[in-house]
């Protein structure tokens, strides 16, 4: 969960700011693993809530679709967005509120920025050669064996052992 306070907000004056920095490790966000979640969020009061503006930066775990490995895709998420005052209704335009605590959860519209931001197909390396297409191997890592043995058509095989045989 990510949760910041913004007491020091809710009941201030128009024009009130305040900055967060974030620098976290290795988290979960609902099914998505961020290896790091840094950058800087500003809260400015606004007449009908908090303005939230900022760019956070995350790698997430994702797979190759060449490769089928697991590797951590960069996302770079820009915030601007209003977050509802104390009692206030959510909106599909300000889907998150601050609690009468003064506490805002962030994880929901972290999670929906973070799938809009991973591409549909994600690639750990322009360079990945992937999976052979006809023994599975992994190309990078020396595991197709193709290349080794010419493909023999096996009624050629058949051929060549008689030639054997005869010979
Ligand atoms: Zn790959
Ligand atoms: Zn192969």
């Amino acid at each position: 969960m990510l949760k910041v306070n913004l007491e020091s907000l809710t009941h201030a004056k128009v024009g009130k700011r305040h900055a967060v920095i974030f620098d976290l490790g290795d988290m979960e966000i609902g099914e998505l693993h961020l290896a790091y979640l840094k950058g800087e969020l500003e809260f400015t009061r606004v007449p009908d809530g908090i303005l939230m503006e900022g760019i956070l930066k995350t790698e997430v775990e994702t797979e190759c679709i060449r490769c089928l490995e697991p590797f951590f895709e960069p996302v770079s998420i820009q915030f601007e967005d209003t977050i509802g005052l104390p009692g206030s209704e959510t909106t599909p335009e300000r889907p998150i509120r601050v609690l009468e605590e003064g506490w805002v959860d962030l994880t929901p519209l972290l999670r929906e920025y973070i799938w809009l931001g991973l591409p549909l197909k994600p690639i750990c390396d322009l360079r990945c050669q992937g999976l052979c297409a006809q023994c599975g191997g992994h190309i990078a890592r020396g595991e197709c064996v193709c290349s080794d043995e010419p493909d023999i058509d096996p009624r050629w095989e058949v051929l060549r052992t008689l030639l054997e045989e005869e010979g």
